[in-house]
């Protein structure tokens, strides 16, 4: 019985009713028919599997998996595969729902999915890691496909997960099937910018918002919650941007520099120290959550769920929140930040850089052809450009958040697109 995983100690909102909250506004403002709304609201699949692997002690361990394709209507699903202790239906349900609103917000031909595993990926080994994933792709096999549903990297998984997916699911075809997954390594068929490609996203969604908000990047301070792949790219590249970084963290706590961090180095003593900014000594440790708080201009949650909530909202002093995570603020939260003039860009337009370069990915893939790093990066540039422009017209038209507009284009999008191809 060595094997039962305590529950998450999360006291958070539920998030797939976070994701309907905002979705019922817009769906208000837009003036939706009842009927198209029951249609978008309900996810179109949602499959739970168990996963038998075999452990590096040789005892078997039974994991619960999740694949929830929310919709198909733009195209086939995308979205990442999550391991994480935290990982339920619910929480794959918003997950994927918020998939589909950013496709349709960037404009891209792709419904929304989202996957995931409960488990610790920081306490396996990567043999048992490798069997699991392969587990849970074959287990799959059906849902998955390049004109079905299109896996990505997410929390606690990567360009190595995404190889074995890639693989096991090329075995099962008899042929090598590379455009099936996202977030590749390169020498599978990985673009060149996917990477960086989610917080070069945040650095435009940032840059374009400051200037709407008429903040000078030169002058500007910012903090970053979480060092991961999302906040220490866009930390990197907003600095390189003129912007102070003066308070960076991950699990191990928060780091706090007035006079600016030097990002070049904490990526690299994050690099040489596991992956971990553990005894960083570039700047102040501080209290995770006083991050949140801090007196800086913009403020970056790029690490989890339901870090600004009902009761820590009205303590930010940041001018503009930019969300590099997926709904790291509640939906109680809104109310407090409107009030407070706190301006969000939302989690649906603000990180969805990295399923923009996942979709030239896929492109690449299907053309069997290259592209430089330059035409990847511009094209990606114009497209978080353009989204926020729109977005931000929007919420002008409607009198809205920027939240809210941006549902409002995701859902226009694909209530539009949902009425030309017609129900059964
Ligand atoms: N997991 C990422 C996201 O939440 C990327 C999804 C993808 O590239 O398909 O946007």
């Amino acid at each position: 019985m060595g094997y039962i995983e305590p529950a998450p100690i999360k006291d958070k909102e539920n998030p797939f009713e976070s994701m309907m909250s905002r979705f019922n506004v817009a769906a208000q403002a837009l003036g939706l028919e009842d009927e198209i709304y029951n249609v978008l609201k309900s996810p179109y699949k949602q499959v739970i599997v168990s996963l038998p692997v075999t452990m590096d002690d040789g005892s078997i361990r039974v994991f619960e998996g999740y694949r929830v394709i929310h919709s198909n209507i733009l195209g086939p699903s995308k979205g990442g595969v999550r391991f994480d202790m935290g990982v339920n239906l619910d929480e794959v349900k918003a997950l994927a729902a918020w998939m589909t609103w950013k496709c349709a917000v960037v404009d891209i031909p792709y419904g929304g999915a989202k996957g995931g595993i409960k488990c610790n990926p920081r306490e396996m080994s990567a043999g048992e890691i490798e069997r699991l994933t392969r587990t849970y792709t074959q287990t799959l096999i059906e849902i998955f496909g390049p004109d079905r549903d299109i896996p990505a990297p997410d929390m606690g998984t990567g360009p190595r997960e995404m190889a074995w997916m890639m693989d096991e699911y090329s075995k099962s075809q008899g042929m090598t099937v590379n455009a099936v997954v996202t977030g590749k390594p390169l020498v599978l068929g990985g673009s060149l910018g996917r990477t960086e490609a989610t917080g070069r996203g945040v650095m435009i969604a940032a840059l374009s918002a400051m200037e709407k908000r008429k903040i000078n990047p030169f002058n500007a301070k910012c903090a970053i919650q979480g060092f991961g792949n999302v906040g220490s790219w866009a930390a990197k590249l907003l600095n390189e941007r003129g912007v102070k970084v003066v308070a960076i963290s991950d699990i191990s706590g928060a780091y706090f520099n007035d006079n600016g961090i030097d990002i070049n180095e904490a990526i690299a003593y994050r690099d040489a120290n596991k992956n971990s900014l553990e005894g960083y000594k570039g700047a102040e440790k501080i209290p995770g959550d006083e991050l949140l708080f801090l007196d800086v201009d913009v403020l970056i949650p790029a690490a989890m769920e339901d870090v600004i909530t009902k009761d820590n909202a009205g303590k930010i002093k940041a001018k503009l929140i930019v969300e590099g995570a997926n709904g790291p603020t509640s939906a109680k939260a809104d109310a407090i930040l409107k009030e407070n003039d706190v301006w969000a860009v939302p989690d649906i337009l603000a990180n969805a850089g990295g399923v923009t370069v996942s979709y030239f990915e896929w492109v690449q893939n299907r053309l069997g052809y290259k592209w430089t790093r330059e035409r990847v990066n511009r094209r990606s540039d114009r497209i978080m450009k353009t989204s926020f422009n729109h977005v931000y017209e929007v919420s002008q038209q409607y009198d809205v958040s920027l939240r809210i507009a941006a549902y409002i284009v995701a859902i226009d999008k694909v209530s539009n697109t949902y009425k030309y191809r017609g129900g059964f």
